[in-house]
């Protein structure tokens, strides 16, 4: 009598563990389907003033290579501003940051009035977790370009509030006296952590926060050159922040910047130029190492206009040494080299105006 009661259970039984197990399978199915609809993360990486020349001797000081070599596609970006040949950091970082051209010194803000949106703030609407990470003051015109909206550059204490009240989730870079030694005495660090950011003063202590918002105040002023001691490198910044990027599980973007490139080229100084590109390079040579490790992940690396007017006149290869001239202390009008790697990186091979890089990277991470 039992025996086929039992019989029916246990066949019941089997039937029900298939059939969750099934859909446990088919849930992993459809999971794995989706996988190449993820959007990508974005490693946007700025030399600033890094022309093909400045490229060329950083290369030919370190042995005849460059993490550049391993980029999959290069084109060439137009960098002139709305209204002059020569542009400067900041009408070129709104370009490409928020594509538009605009008058030099402006940041954020179109030749129009208009206020523009950034690709990282159109990243922060499609739920991506983003970064800003550079060898100046974080309110500097390159990484401002990315947050703020302001008629000149040199507004750094507004900058600073742009940045306070601002959705970005880790940010490196020095320049914490424009937070909390203000002419309006407000202290935005202690605003700041009011509203839940999490502020360090080490990478020990950025590595171990544990937070949703975190920034690392490297230097108070604008930071050293690499060659006279800045700490700590490039590179070791990037790691740590692709580290927790990549825990959070949510497609980032991030904005990295070898500022230095340009003070170099200001300076007419080949060292000073050869020490900051060899820094940069160094964190190309790690994002691409993530981005291969990743596979959902699109590399750029550019500039936003040459310095200097720079030009290689004599070297020994096998020294690794080489010397030069320059036109000007300021910037020059030539085109410079874009490079992309990874997730639709395809869409950057070609000439094109500075301003296409926003487009191209909307388009990267889906429209
Ligand atoms: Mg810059
Ligand atoms: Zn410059």
């Amino acid at each position: 009598m039992c025996n086929p009661f039992i019989a029916f259970f246990v066949v019941c039984f089997i039937n029900l563990i298939s059939l969750l197990n099934l859909s446990a399978q088919d849930q992993q199915y459809s999971k794995s389907l989706h996988i190449d609809d993820k959007p990508p993360n974005v490693i946007f990486m700025i030399g600033d003033g890094m022309g093909l020349t400045h490229i060329t001797a950083g290369m030919y000081s370190q042995k005849n290579t460059t993490a550049l070599e391993k980029m999959e596609f290069i084109g060439l970006q137009k960098t002139h501003s709305h209204n002059q040949l020569i542009t400067d950091s900041a009408a070129s970082g709104t370009a490409m940051a928020c594509g538009q051209k605009t008058y030099n010194g402006v940041i954020g803000i179109g030749p129009q009035n208009e206020q523009l949106e950034s690709i990282l703030e159109y990243c922060i609407k499609k739920d991506y977790n983003t970064a800003l990470i550079a060898t100046s003051s974080i309110v500097h015109a390159t990484p401002a370009s990315f947050y703020a909206n302001v008629t000149s550059r040199r507004e750094y204490e507004n900058i600073a509030l742009q940045l306070r009240y601002h959705d970005v989730n880790y940010f490196i870079g020095g320049g914490q006296k424009h937070f909390n030694r203000r002419d309006d005495k407000r202290n935005l660090l202690t605003e700041m952590e009011d509203d839940g950011y999490i502020l360090v003063n080490n990478l020990s202590d950025y590595v171990d926060a544990n937070n949703e918002k975190l920034g690392y105040f490297t230097y108070s002023d604008e930071p050293p050159r690499i060659n006279e001691g800045r700490k700590p490198q490039l590179e070791e910044l990037v790691s740590a922040t692709l580290e927790k990027l990549e825990n959070t599980k949510k497609p980032f973007f991030v904005m990295i910047e070898g500022s230095q490139i340009d003070w170099g080229g200001h300076a007419n100084d080949v060292p000073y130029i050869i020490s900051e590109f060899k820094d940069f390079d160094k964190a190309i040579e790690s994002s691409l190492e993530f981005a291969k490790d990743n596979g959902n992940t699109l590399v750029l690396v550019t500039a936003d206009h040459e310095t200097g007017g720079f030009a290689i006149e004599k070297g020994n290869l096998k020294r690794g040494s080489v010397s030069g001239d320059f036109t000007t202390i300021g910037h020059s009008g030539s085109m410079v080299p874009v490079f992309s790697y990874g997730k639709n990186a395809d869409l950057f091979k070609g000439i094109y105006e500075n301003t296409a890089i926003f487009d191209k990277l909307k388009t990267a991470v889906g429209e």
